[in-house]
């Protein structure tokens, strides 16, 4: 790990936001292995919410999907790693707050969260699995879930 790295490793634990997501990653059961450069990687996440196929909480990044496939997609993984440095640079629980105003703000003026999020933006939209603002949804896509609701990968 980067000094960087073990920074925010340390910073998320001091601001609860690390053990708040082991909390969660407990209670819902799913396993936790140490990943790439200070994170915890659950996996196989079921509960209904968040609507996504990834979030995090701290240095933890939670996958509905299993292991192999979670710490194979780098893409996401670099996505939601960006998540864990914003928490750091929120001091912790401030981030979510913050997420969801960016969020609604979002929602509010272009009909998904991500676009216009300034911490979905900060984190790579693409990775995320979020439509630029004003970008044509995909055909296979816009049939499934309408262009306001492109397939999402995270939150
Ligand atoms: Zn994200």
């Amino acid at each position: 790990m980067t000094p960087g790295q073990r920074l925010r490793q340390l910073a998320n634990v001091l601001n609860a936001t690390t053990p708040l997501g082991l909390l969660l990653a407990g209670c819902a059961r799913t396993p936790v292995r140490r990943g790439p450069r200070g994170l915890l990687i659950a996996t196989g996440y079921r509960w209904r919410l968040p609507f996504a196929g990834a979030f995090t909480v701290g240095n933890v990044v939670l996958f509905r999907a299993g292991p192999e496939e979670a710490l194979a997609n780098t893409v996401l993984l670099g996505h939601e790693e960006r998540h864990c440095t914003q928490y750091a640079w929120c001091l912790g629980l401030p981030f979510l707050p913050l997420y969801f105003l960016a969020a609604g703000w979002s929602l509010a003026r272009t009909g998904n969260p991500g676009s216009r999020n300034f911490f979905e933006r900060r984190a790579g939209l693409r990775a995320g699995g979020y439509p630029e603002p004003g970008a044509r949804v995909q055909a296979a896509t816009a049939g499934r879930t309408g262009p306001a609701a492109p397939e999402r990968n995270e939150a």
